[in-house]
């Protein structure tokens, strides 16, 4: 499948790792918009968050658990977001399944 991020899990793209084990990946942001900018996606392909369902959505809680802990790892303790957007409207632009975790800055309120 070309999927720019399925060819990060396998190596075949370098990326800035932060965090691995059987079921995630994190690494750094190749665009950061804060001090501090992870992605953190599921090794399995999933398109985006619409596709979240019951068979799958066990590695999303896996995900927000690597999250709290990248972020105390990462000295967050003033504060942190975590975002996924989801289709065209929300400005997915790669359509694997990630949450970008942002800190290390007083970050933008805006939402929308
Ligand atoms: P989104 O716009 O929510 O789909 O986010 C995609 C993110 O992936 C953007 O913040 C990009 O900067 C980031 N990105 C794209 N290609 C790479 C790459 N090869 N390594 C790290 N980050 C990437
Ligand atoms: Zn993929």
């Amino acid at each position: 499948m070309d999927c720019i991020f399925c060819k990060i899990v396998s190596g075949e793209i370098p990326s800035s790792k932060v965090y691995e084990d059987e079921k995630v990946l994190a690494f750094k942001d190749i665009n950061p918009m804060a001090p501090v900018h992870i992605l953190i996606i599921p090794k399995e392909h999933i398109s985006g968050a619409s596709e979240i369902n019951e068979n799958n959505s066990a590695v999303v809680a896996h995900i927000f658990e690597v999250a709290a802990k990248l972020a105390s790892d990462m000295k967050l303790e003033s504060g942190f977001r975590i975002v996924t957007n989801c289709g065209p409207d929300a400005g997915q632009t790669v359509n694997h399944l990630h949450f970008h975790l942002l800190g290390g800055k007083k970050l933008n309120l805006q939402l929308g």
